[in-house]
This record gives C-alpha cells, sequence and structure tokens, in this order.
C-alpha cells in the first residue's frame, strides 16, 4: 500500500510537470525502442539540454534502425560531433547491424540480449527494458541513485555501494505504467531533487523524505580517482596548414584525427599549456612546435580556418584554437 502511494504520487506529479523531449513523442512501438536505444546512448556521458537537438538532427537524417545500420560513418560521425566520447557512436552502429541481423530488426526484449549487444550495460539495458517495453524495472541512474539516497538518508559508504542501491530501489515499487514510472522518477532527480538546492517544497514525497525531516541534504560520494596523465604534443606547421594523425597509439579517441602525442611518464620540470579532462583521465599538455623530418603514416594537413569543414574531434578542434590564439 505504501508503495502503490508513492507511484501514484510520483506518476501524478509526472503527468502534469514532465518535459517535452524529442525521444517522448507517441509513436510506434518499434520507433520508441529506437529513439530510446538512440536517446539512452546520447544520454550517458550527456546533458538532455545538449542531446536534444543532436537527437532531432540524427532521427532526421537516420530515421530508423535498418538506415543505422547501413548509414556512412564519415556521415555518422558529423552528425555526433561535439557530443563526444565517440565510441558511442560506434557501438550505436554495430548495434543497429547485430539487431538488424540476428535479432530481425527488432531489440530484443531481454536484459541478457541486450547486454550482450555494443555499448548496452547495466543501466542502458534496464532503462530500454522500462522505457520501450514497459518491464517493471528501475533503472539505477544518477538521478533516481539521488532522489534514493535522499528520500532514504544513505549516508554512509556502505549504504551507497551499488549493491545495497539496487537492493533499496523496492521502496519505489512498481507500476503497470513501468515506462512512464521509471522516467518520472529520472524527472523528478532531474527538476526537482537537484544535486544542490532541491526544490523540497514542490516534490510529491517530501513528507516521507527522511533528508527533508533532517533538513540535510548534502550527498556522500565516493572520489573518483583521476588519473594524472602527461602528454608531449608536437606541433608541425606548413603552409599555415596543421599535420594530423589517425590515432592508434591511445586508447581515448581511437581512429580519430589527432596532433602527433607522446605519452611521458612522470617527467620532471614538466610545463603544461594545456589541460584536459577526459573519461577519468586529467591529461597534461606540453606543446612543442618541431619540424618534419621524415612524412608520417596516416597524416593529414588541415587549415585552421577551415577547421568547421573536419570531422575532428573537439579535443583536437580546442587544441587548433589554443593554436590560433598563441601565434
Ligand atoms: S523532499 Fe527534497 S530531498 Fe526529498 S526527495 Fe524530494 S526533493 Fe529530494
Amino acid at each position: 500500500m505504501k508503495e502503490l502511494i508513492i507511484t501514484n504520487k510520483i506518476l501524478n506529479w509526472y503527468d502534469i510537470h514532465k518535459r517535452t523531449l524529442p525521444w517522448r513523442k507517441k509513436t510506434s512501438s518499434k520507433k520508441k525502442q529506437y529513439y530510446t536505444l538512440v536517446s539512452e546512448f546520447m544520454l550517458q556521458q550527456t546533458q538532455v539540454a545538449t542531446v536534444i537537438p543532436y537527437f532531432n538532427r540524427f532521427i532526421k537524417y537516420i530515421p530508423n534502425l535498418e538506415a543505422l545500420a547501413k548509414f556512412n560513418d564519415q556521415k555518422l560521425i558529423k552528425l555526433w560531433e561535439g557530443l563526444g566520447y565517440y565510441s558511442r557512436v560506434k557501438n550505436l552502429k554495430k548495434t543497429a547491424q547485430i539487431v538488424t541481423k540476428n535479432f530481425n530488426k527488432n531489440l530484443p526484449d531481454n536484459l541478457l540480449d541486450l547486454k550482450s549487444l555494443p555499448g548496452i550495460g547495466d543501466y542502458t539495458a534496464s532503462a530500454i527494458m522500462a522505457i520501450a517495453f514497459n518491464k517493471p524495472i528501475i533503472p539505477l541512474d544518477g538521478n533516481i541513485e539521488r532522489v534514493l539516497k535522499r528520500y532514504l538518508y544513505l549516508k554512509n559508504e556502505n549504504q551507497i555501494q551499488k549493491d545495497n542501491l539496487v537492493k533499496q530501489k523496492i521502496i519505489f515499487g512498481t507500476s503497470i505504467r513501468a515506462s512512464d514510472y521509471a522516467q518520472a522518477l529520472m524527472e523528478l532527480g532531474a527538476l526537482i531533487c537537484k544535486p544542490t538546492n532541491p526544490y523540497c517544497e514542490k516534490c510529491p514525497i517530501s513528507k516521507k523524505c527522511k533528508s527533508f525531516i533532517k533538513k540535510d541534504f548534502a550527498l556522500i560520494k565516493f572520489k573518483k580517482d583521476n588519473k594524472e596523465k602527461y602528454f608531449l604534443l608536437k606541433v608541425y606547421k606548413k603552409d599555415n596548414k596543421y599535420l594530423l594523425v589517425k590515432n592508434k597509439n591511445f586508447n581515448f579517441l581511437k581512429n580519430f584525427n589527432i596532433f602527433p602525442m607522446q605519452e611521458l611518464i612522470k617527467p620532471k620540470n614538466f610545463k603544461k599549456n594545456l589541460n584536459f579532462k577526459m573519461s577519468n583521465m586529467n591529461m597534461n599538455i606540453k606543446i612543442q612546435n618541431d619540424r618534419m623530418i621524415k612524412p608520417m603514416s596516416f597524416s593529414y594537413w588541415i587549415d585552421p580556418k577551415k577547421l568547421k569543414n573536419y570531422t575532428l574531434p573537439t579535443f583536437t578542434k580546442k587544441i587548433v584554437t589554443y593554436l590560433e590564439n598563441h601565434r
């Protein structure tokens, strides 16, 4: 009974306050599966507001799984350009190809098969099951985790371990409107139970929320170890053009065009020019102008004035902009 009350409160709130998002459009179940797949891949690591225009463009040019399976790689990267984490779009296409070939063009509606697809882990599989197939599963994304931690006042490291959160989410119960319910919980975290300054006065479940009762909303987080990495980046210039190479050496931005770089292990007197955060890496970059001695394989010259015309990762574009501003 308690679960039913909390479920209804959250769903009633959602029905009134949910955002209109392009992947929530009423459509056929096949399209819903495709929209859920694409939006969930885009939303990994990226905010909703950023994803919306990308999603709309993606769907306009690639309206379904079959089209995605055959879509030109270069054009696909261009559509994704600016979203970053390019392995997502590569996996998305591979997934479309496997689904088209092995699953009769339909996304599988079970966790095991979903998780066998490239780029789909526990969370994405659960989100697809709930949102696209209306299965009574609550996918634990960052938003739902936050609501759960605050609602139950989970404060110590053991309590916020993933295993425990998975057990504790039972408090939210289930609904026959499973797809709406999963999205309602996510929406509650995104719009009301915000990371800082939650809007408890607007929250449908504030009465029983332990954090609200205690007036303590601080969240305990595990510290992610950001690995410090050091790179020497070489700039070769000819006729006002920069040399890029196809990245075969590093696991990040694999096969993308980057400046020639070399990793340095524990360098002494390292003076960085630039700093980038990528995945769990803190990249310290020292720039060195160099002269070309012999041609490099998989290399290309790019004109910084035509930067927009190239399919390049944001990482490379930012370095070009830096070089142009520091000539
Ligand atoms: S009452 Fe406040 S802290 Fe509790 S779940 Fe709602 S928004 Fe979050």
